[in-house]
Parts: structure tokens; sequence; C-alpha cells
């Protein structure tokens, strides 16, 4: 890391003793930063210009919106989805900005020897390759792509092990509890935690009549009350398969049984997750449903940086309300858990299954409940197995794309 010039002055309380700290200035990779979480980091970080420099910034297919991030932010390297995209941007942007494409320059990007930190915010599997990159050169990682820990979660917590990479979550659920744990957290016994609590919107579909569910199109799904997120986690939201997700990657990134999570519907958004200790008390992480929280939280950790994020006023809130799962509105919760509890390539064939249902809802394609329906109809058939390796975790996650195909055949 560089030493930035940036020099803060803390005056210890009581004390005329002035402390004097020098902030590295992190150099950051973007991945999906033309995507919800990727411009609220950037919006996070033009804030701090003297702490935070962007070194790569990375998109599908949006070449425009690239081309603006690269001229407001001079990385040194864009990076496409494909050579044509890439060729588009080139002349946008002027020499200063290297312009690569594909897994390869995704992979260069996420290793780069100057990257101090990588925010992995590519929706989908496609995050995995890159993310998984950023973990083996040893990158402190903040990671929203919830599947790529999903899909690998073991070999994924393994490289991280090795390389003594920091992974630092952003899931707002994830962050939260990441907040209540204590800093020298080892494991769940040892810290005395009883067990966390996934606190869960319930989505836009929360209340809506059963019987009118298979009938709610992508934008009515997309609508979700209190975030404002990406197509894909949005329809995951109103399945509740993103909180299925959700406990996958909670089991891993704090090392406790799927047993050990609990969810609870909080239609507000206010509280962001729980942690229950041993003698009964419970700390949970407070704030407005905004992602600049977690993602200022973890640019900045150890310290706090504003975020931009209003104060939170609890007397306009007033209430906090709380209910229980409902498993007959959202199947894709105890589909998620079984998947959780079987571990193995479970949880990667059931995220591919869901992205293969999700896209076809989303083309409109099958009808909203149709989407737990063929994850389900793929994890009826599918026989776990222990991944040993990525191409088995690849392999595993081809074949459950393969076989949600078949289903939806069906349907069509
Ligand atoms: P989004 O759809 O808004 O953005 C996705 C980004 O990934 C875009 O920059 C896009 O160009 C890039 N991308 C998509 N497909 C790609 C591919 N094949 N190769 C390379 N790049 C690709 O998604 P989002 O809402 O920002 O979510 C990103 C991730 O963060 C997801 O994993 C999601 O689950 C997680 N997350 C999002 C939120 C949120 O509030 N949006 C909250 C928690 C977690
Ligand atoms: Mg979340």
């Amino acid at each position: 890391m560089v030493a930035c010039p940036l020099t803060v002055f803390l005056s210890l309380a009581g004390s005329n003793v002035n402390i004097i700290m020098k902030r590295p200035l992190q150099k950051l990779t973007i991945l999906g930063s033309t995507g919800s979480i990727g411009v609220s980091t950037l919006d996070v970080v033009v804030r701090h210009p003297e702490q935070f420099q962007v070194f790569a910034l990375t998109a599908n297919q949006r070449v425009e919106v690239l081309a603006q991030q690269c001229r407001q932010f001079h990385p040194r390297y864009a990076v496409l989805g494909s050579e044509a995209a890439a060729e588009q941007l080139r002349p946008l942007v002027g020499r200063g900005v290297e312009v690569l494409w594909g897994e390869t320059g995704l992979a260069l990007v996420a290793a780069h020897a100057e990257v101090d930190t990588v925010m992995a915010a590519i929706v989908g599997a496609a995050g995995l390759l890159p993310t998984l990159a950023a973990a083996k050169a040893g990158k402190k990682i903040l990671l929203a792509n919830k599947e790529a820990l999903v899909m690998a979660g073991q070999l994924f917590m393994d490289v991280v092990a090795e390389s003594k990479a920091t992974l630092l979550p952003i899931d707002s659920e994830h962050n939260a509890i990441f907040q209540c744990l204590p800093a020298d957290y080892r494991g769940r016994e040892e810290a005395g935690v009883r067990r966390l609590l996934l606190s869960a919107s319930g989505g836009p579909f929360r209340t809506t009549p059963l019987a009118e569910l298979a009938s709610m199109t992508p934008d009515q799904a997309c609508a979700h009350p209190n975030w404002s997120m990406g197509r894909k986690i949005s329809v995951d939201s109103a399945t509740m398969m993103n909180k299925g997700l959700e406990l996958i990657e909670a089991s891993w990134l704090f090392a406790v049984d799927a047993s050990d999570i609990d969810i609870v519907v909080h239609p507000q958004s206010i509280i962001h997750s729980l942690v229950e200790y041993k003698d009964g008390s419970v700390l949970a992480q407070l704030g407005n449903p905004d992602m600049r929280t977690p993602i200022a939280h973890a640019l900045a950790w150890p310290e706090r940086i504003d975020s931009g994020v209003s104060s939170l006023d609890l007397i306009a809130i007033a209430s906090l309300d709380f209910e229980a799962q409902d498993e007959q509105r959202f199947p894709a919760l105890a589909l998620a858990r079984a998947a959780a509890e079987s571990r193995g390539d479970a949880p990667a064939a059931l995220n591919a299954a869901n992205e293969v249902a999700v896209e076809a809802f989303l083309n409109e394609a099958i009808g909203f409940t149709r989407i737990a329906e063929v994850v389900d109809g793929v994890m009826q058939t599918w026989q776990t197995d222990e991944p040993r390796d990525l191409l088995a975790v690849q392999d595993a996650d081809q074949r459950a794309r393969a076989m949600a195909k078949q289903v939806i055949d069906q349907y069509v």
C-alpha cells in the first residue's frame, strides 16, 4: 500500500494530545461498476478522493456508462464483457485508460499487484472467477457477489484463508452481522453466539393474495418497496430466494450451520440483521436502507467514513414490525435451506437453476411462481457430490443449468 499525504488529527478526549496518523491510499478495482452496487461504491469513493483511487472499472455491455465513469475517475484499466464492446469503448476514453475484455481482463484487474481492494459486484455466477482471482492474490475483498460464495463456499473460504485475503461482507444483512460480532470472531461457540437472525423485508409480494402471484410481471417483481437494486437480485427478493442464498452465504462467512440461522421478516428494512448471544443479549445493526452504508463501512474498515446516507429518523419510522417467514408463499426458502444443509455442490446447483429460471422469468418465458418450481424440479433429482475443485463446481453449475432448461421446456 502507498502512504497518502492525508493527515488525520485525533484529539483524545480530556487531553491536549494530538495523534497524527497517516491513512494509506487504497487502490480500488470495482468489478461490475455500472451496476447498482458499483454506482453506489463510486458515490462513496467520490466523497473521499484522498483515501481511494480507482484503479480499474468493469462492465459487461454498458459501454456508454463505463465511458462516462472512466472520464470521471480516470482508472488505469477498463474491462468489458466482449471484444466488440472493448472496441467501442477505446475511442471514448483516450489513451490513458487501457481497455481489456473477457475473463482474462477481469482476472488481471482483480489480482493486479498494485490493487489493494476489490469490490466484487458482478451479478451471478459470472462473478466467481474474478472474485476467486482477487482472493488468490490476497486482496481486501468487499463481497457483494453472494453467488460466488454460494457456488464455491468451501473452496472460496479455503483460498481466502491460504492467501490471507481480507473478506468483508457488503450484503447488508451480513455486514450487519459482521458489525455485531466481536472483532476477533473465530467461530460461533467461541464467541458465545446462540444464533444469527437474518432479517428479510419480504419483498414486493409479501401481502399479495396467493392466487395472484402466478400472474406477477417482471416489472412488478422488480419494484422492491425499500431497496433499489439490479433486476436479478430484485426478482430473488420477490421469491425470497435472495434470503435463501443469504442463508448459505452467512453459513460460510460466519462458519455456522444453517440450523443456527433464523430468518425474521421485518418489512421496514431498518434492522439489517441481528446476533443473539448465549446470555440472551441480542445485538442489531440499524440504518436507513441504503447500500452506501455497508459499502462505506467495508471500504474504510476498521475506521468509519461518511457515506452520504442520511440520519435514521426513528420518530418518523415510529414502529418496527416482525413476522415469521411464510414458506407456502415463498417455497424458495425451504429449497435453499435444504441445499444449505446438504452442502457439497447442492448450493451451486440451486444457484444455477435459479439463475436460469430468473432469466426465463425476466424474458417472460415463464410465470413468477414457476421460478421456484424450476429450482425444485432440478433439486428433486440432484445427486449431491463434494466438489473437489473449481472445475467440479463449474461442472455442477453447467449440469444444473441444462436440467433447469429441460424443466422450463416442459412449461413453454
Ligand atoms: P446489477 O445488475 O445492477 O449490476 C451487475 C454488474 O455486473 C453490472 O456492472 C454488469 O455490467 C456486470 N455484469 C453482469 N453480467 C456480467 C458478466 N457476465 N460478466 C461481467 N460483468 C457482468 O446488480 P447489483 O444489484 O449491483 O448486484 C451485484 C451483486 O451484488 C449481486 O451478486 C447481488 O446479489 C449483490 N447485492 C446487491 C445488492 C443491491 O442492493 N443491489 C445488495 C446486496 C447484494
Ligand atoms: Mg441482502
